[in-house]
């Protein structure tokens, strides 16, 4: 059971380079479990199981086959589709030296490192028409296509006691020899997609490596693959809603996925909008529910947010907080900050730990050292933006925003098992 999650997760993983075709596949593996798919613009039917996705975003939802307004209650999986890369810029075709080169900017906090010589392919989404009318479509190019080279180390001899990389001149993808013509990379999109080279408008297109997500370990204990945070959590979520038979009364289980995640989630899309409470009011709407019902449901209500937890890591064990050291395979982490960069409290917590309890899954719990800054996550603002309890969780991983990362083989059945539980209410 656990290697066919695992098994299922890379090929996941591999087949979402962008935010864009995670949201896709995702809403796409729903609508073939049943779930039935609309979109925003949309009136949501009265059916028991929706999903709902654009641009990066899935909302996703299973209904108790009746609910009473006055006793409606949430159970929410929150995580995001977006990771850390290189993103093409909108006039991106350079000529330097006798080599062509496409101009990129960082998205997120990279290790951008991590970036340096590999095969790197595209993908994102193109929008395509003309003044009256225009369509995006979603690309995907799995072949090598560009490389951002290293200096060799002749050339810098001291690159090994601390490599710096300026953003704008260290880290520019070469794709080519020669000089480049105007409008180079417009003209590959257009032969990508068939169309005419005046009809692709505008990009949001980044880089992905094209190594295969794997199993890894003397035993295969681990598995490596890109954007693990946060495809794991995606993945464990959308599992976890599909694996979901009877949902427990007067309950909405939903799952929401999130872009930009990454650079502050301050977007449409991302989780310090509207979205998610117009979503969920829109959902309850299905059911004829007002919005003093709706009001107080949120009060009854529970959220999981599901994102990367850091792995101790065996090199650099002074960077982790000695009695909350959290292992691969140990299963889901359940993390805690006295200063709210995590929205997990006492209640939330034992929430969780229960659903682990009942799923027979173990648990482990995170705090960052006190003299490091901590990072964050969704789980504090869809708190602060719905006054809903949140419990921020997560499958431990190491590599945490490399091109490349390193997860525990075992964890993503165990996350899968507790937001089962969770969702199911049980
Ligand atoms: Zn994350």
């Amino acid at each position: 059971m656990s290697d066919l999650i695992l098994e299922r997760l890379l090929t996941w993983i591999d087949a979402a380079p962008s935010p864009y075709h995670a949201a896709n596949n995702a809403a796409n593996d729903l609508s073939k479990a049943g779930f039935e798919r609309f979109s925003p613009v949309d009136a949501w039917g009265e059916s028991d199981r929706i999903v709902v996705s654009w641009g990066g975003v899935v909302v996703a939802a299973a209904f108790s086959p009746e609910i009473d307004p006055d006793q409606l209650r949430f159970r929410l999986v929150g995580a995001h589709t977006d990771s850390p890369n290189l993103r093409i810029k909108p006039t991106p075709d350079l000529s330097n030296v006798g080599y062509q080169q496409l101009g990129v900017e960082v998205y997120g906090g990279a290790l951008v490192n991590s970036w340096l010589d590999r095969d790197l392919g595209i993908s994102g989404r193109v929008v395509v028409g003309d003044n009256a009318s225009y369509e995006t479509h979603l690309l995907k190019v799995d072949r090598p296509l560009l490389r951002v080279a290293q200096l060799a180390i002749h050339l810098d001899r001291d690159v090994n006691d601390g490599l710096k990389l300026d953003r704008q001149s260290h880290l520019v993808p070469i794709w080519g020899l020669g000089d480049t013509e105007e409008g180079a990379f417009r003209s590959f999109l257009a032969a990508e997609l068939g169309v005419n080279d005046l009809d692709v408008l505008s990009w949001d297109i980044m880089c992905h490596d094209l190594t295969p997500s794997s199993s890894l370990g003397r035993n295969q204990e681990f598995y490596a693959a890109p954007r693990i945070d946060n495809l794991a959590s995606c993945h464990a979520a959308l599992e976890a809603l599909m694996n979901v038979e009877t949902v427990e009364s007067n309950t909405i289980s939903a799952v929401v996925l999130f872009d930009h995640e990454e650079i502050g989630s301050e977007s449409s899309t991302g989780a310090r909008g509207p979205m998610l409470s117009h979503a969920l009011e829109r959902l309850a709407d299905t059911r004829a529910v007002s919005r003093e019902q709706f009001l107080r449901a949120l009060s009854r209500s529970a959220c999981v947010s599901a994102d990367g937890a850091h792995a101790v890591h065996p090199n650099y064990v002074d960077r982790h907080e000695p009695e909350h050291q959290v292992a691969l395979n140990g299963g889901p982490v359940i993390k805690l900050n006295a200063n709210v960069r995590y929205a997990t409290d006492a209640e939330s917590s034992a929430l969780f730990q229960s659903a682990c309890r009942s799923a027979g899954v173990p648990f482990q719990q995170y705090a960052h050292r006190s003299n490091l800054a901590c990072g964050s996550t969704i789980g504090p603002i869809t708190a602060a933006q719905l006054g809903v309890m949140v419990v921020d969780v997560g499958s431990p991983q190491l590599s945490m925003h490399s091109a490349r990362e390193m997860a525990g083989a075992s964890d993503p059945a165990y996350l899968t098992a507790a937001l089962s539980t969770f969702l199911s209410d049980s």
